[in-house]
């Protein structure tokens, strides 16, 4: 302040805190070095883009996650994500439209590439930078890779929805797409689907015998068989243990569907190879079209398709193995089990494996041998003899019985055929022969029976079919209908195991039969023993009211022979007299002219003939 002359009075002071202010430069220097201290040594990613997708800045995480060797090679290197990054280019539209809409996005995922081409999965969130004025200036955000995230993700969605063992789609997902596929045939009347249930055939006797780990292995193989049978559109899936299920997509008429089925019964014919083994696996196979083949009802629920094929599938496995039945709603099940001896069983003819021995049945009292049964053996290489109680039911279920009853029948009408050119027999001795049902019903018996005959050249009379009585109680008209074309041929007929199949008596005189075998347990010491001779006693009246032959098979000590005698039975086959013979030991029998000695001990003691 001056005075009037100009001098100088005092000074005004004015003072200013400048705290605040150095702070705040400070602070923001600070904020400066501290982001960019982040910016240096985040994990994540973190950058700064234009619109147009340059890279302003980009930190060494996010060159590190892009594969490139610094920030400065991703931003000189990388000028179009779109097509550089993005595997879906249309994703950076996409991303863009996100921008503009909220000027944010805080979990974008997408799969992008890295600088070698490798493909990772990352999210981003990014925000819009502005100036004062509002006006856009760049994009700012972060970049994740979440691809080990992603893939336990995938890993999880997998292993609900697809079999880890096949890698086939699981019920879960089988049951999703046939839910989708019943929504789309009720949309449109004209769309229509056919679903297939498919069990393998005796697969736990493998499992059981082999272990799982043998079984798992051929799951896949067969898995794989089942696929090749496959169009891309048609849906293969593993419901679990060694049932499969198909859904066969598109307008399919019933015999179409057989067609396929066919197919995958081919496919799965020839022998799988593991480990050194051949396996032979078959499938039985239910078939539901998705509306019913006469009244065109479309099914309501996935539950009673799923439930209908089950039992088609049964069906189909009653009528033996690698069946198809398409699903009728008469139809109704029945399970089966067993293989293990399957495989070695199809080779044990061309192996020559298989015996035939001989059983005398003999004429009481006079003691001569009346006729033979044909019992077949089978040498097993490894497990020795087997005895046909095991492997005949084998055979009929998998339709091998055909081939080897036709090798039975050859051989035993054969060596007939030589006993009488060798003079041991007369055309009264008769030889037996056991034929299975399938061997009855599948085939043109007659027409094999007769090309064995011509080729043997022994005469129809000397040959004598056993049939066991439960082949009686199947369809009569068709049972009947085959007899008695085996009867026209001039060759006899003989029930087996009578007593045991639960045919009435009534039934019995519909059929052309010859001989009524009495069955074993009938003759063997049992409880109600008084009572069962009363029983044989009425078979064999009834017999000779029939005017056939009654015998009594399974005489193992000479009381039961006694007793049986006193029945009125004529004919009896047991151990007693012999148990079956090789074809020697029945010629030498033949040559010492039967049992007379046997029947007569007064005469003479001579040992029943040692059996094999
Ligand atoms: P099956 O036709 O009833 O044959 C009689 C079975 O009783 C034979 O058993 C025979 O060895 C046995 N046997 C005979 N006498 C006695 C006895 O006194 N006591 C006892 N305990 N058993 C006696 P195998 O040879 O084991 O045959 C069993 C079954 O296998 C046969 O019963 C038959 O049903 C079937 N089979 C055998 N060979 C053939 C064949 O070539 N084809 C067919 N389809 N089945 C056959
Ligand atoms: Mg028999
Ligand atoms: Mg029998």
């Amino acid at each position: 302040m001056y005075d009037s002359q100009n001098q100088p009075l005092s000074f005004l002071v004015q003072v200013v805190d400048l705290t605040r202010h150095k702070l705040a430069e400070l602070a923001l220097q600070r904020a400066e070095e501290r982001y960019q201290v982040l910016f240096e040594n985040a994990t994540e990613g973190i950058f700064q883009m234009t619109r147009q997708g340059y890279y302003i800045s980009a930190n060494p995480a996010l060159a590190n996650i892009l594969g490139y060797e610094s920030p400065e090679d991703l931003i000189t290197s990388l000028t179009d994500v779109s097509k550089q990054l993005f595997l879906e280019p249309m994703r950076w539209p996409e991303f863009l439209d996100q921008m503009d809409e909220s000027g944010e996005v805080a979990d974008f995922v997408a799969q992008v590439h890295r600088k070698d081409g490798s493909l990772i999965w990352i999210s981003l969130g990014v925000h819009t930078v502005v100036d004062a004025a509002g006006s856009f200036l760049y994009f700012e955000g972060t970049v994740e890779d979440i691809t080990e995230r992603q893939q336990a993700e995938e890993r999880l969605l997998y292993s609900a929805l697809y079999d880890s063992l096949t890698g086939l789609p699981n019920r879960t997902l089988f049951t999703t797409r046939l839910q989708q596929a019943l929504g789309l045939a009720q949309e449109d009347p004209d769309w229509s689907f056919t679903l297939l249930f498919l069990d393998l055939d005796r697969f736990k006797v493998v499992n059981d015998s082999l272990g799982p780990l043998v079984g798992d292995q051929l799951l896949v193989k067969i898995s794989d068989r089942l696929r090749a049978c496959l169009k891309d559109a048609d849906t293969l899936a593993r419901l679990g243990g060694d049932e499969f299920a198909i859904l066969l997509e598109g307008a399919q008429t019933p015999e179409e569907s057989l067609v396929m089925a066919k197919k995958i019964h081919t496919g799965l014919h020839h022998p799988f190879q593991l480990q050194d083994q051949e396996f032979f696996i078959s499938a039985s196979i239910g078939i539901v079209p998705c509306r019913d083949s006469k009244t065109g009802e479309l099914y309501t629920t996935i539950e009673d398709l799923l439930r209908d094929a089950d039992i088609a599938m049964y069906r189909a496995k009653h009528r033996g193995r690698a069946c198809s039945q398409v699903f009728d709603s008469s139809t109704h099940s029945s399970p089966l089990s067993q293989l293990q001896l399957e495989t070695d069983l199809r080779r044990c003819l061309e192996r020559n494996e298989l015996q035939l021995l001989y059983q005398p049945i003999v004429a009481v009292p006079s003691g001569k041998v009346a006729s033979f049964e044909a019992l077949v053996r089978w040498h097993h290489p490894e497990w020795g003899l087997i005895s046909p109680t095991e492997f005949i039911p084998i055979a009929e279920e998998t339709g091998l019985i055909v081939p080897l009853g036709r090798w039975v029948m050859e051989e035993a009408c054969r060596q007939l055929r030589t006993w009488q050119t060798e003079g041991l027999v007369d055309e009264s001795v008769k030889m037996a022969v056991n034929v299975a049902g399938p061997q009855l019903t599948h085939t043109d018996l007659v027409k094999q029976i007769q090309e064995i005959l011509q080729e043997t050249q022994l005469a129809a009379s000397c040959l004598r079919v056993e049939i066991t009585e439960s082949i009686l109680n199947g369809d009569e008209n068709e049972i009947e209908g085959h007899l008695e074309r085996i009867k026209e041929i001039g060759v006899k007929l003989c029930i087996d195991d009578f007593g045991t199949g639960y045919s009435s008596f009534s039934r019995l005189h519909r059929f052309p039969i010859d001989a009524l075998k009495i069955d074993r347990s009938f003759v063997i010491p049992s409880k109600m023993s008084e009572g069962k001779w009363d029983i044989i006693k009425t078979i064999v009246s009834l017999t000779g009211d029939l005017e056939i032959g009654a015998i009594a098979e399974g005489v193992e000590t000479r009381e039961q022979l006694i007793q049986i005698q006193k029945t009125g039975c004529e004919y009896i086959q047991g151990y007693f007299f012999s148990s079956p013979l090789s074809s020697k030991e029945a010629a030498l029998l033949l040559q010492r002219g039967g049992f007379e000695e046997l029947l007569n001990p007064a005469k003479s003691e001579v040992l029943p003939v040692a059996g094999v």
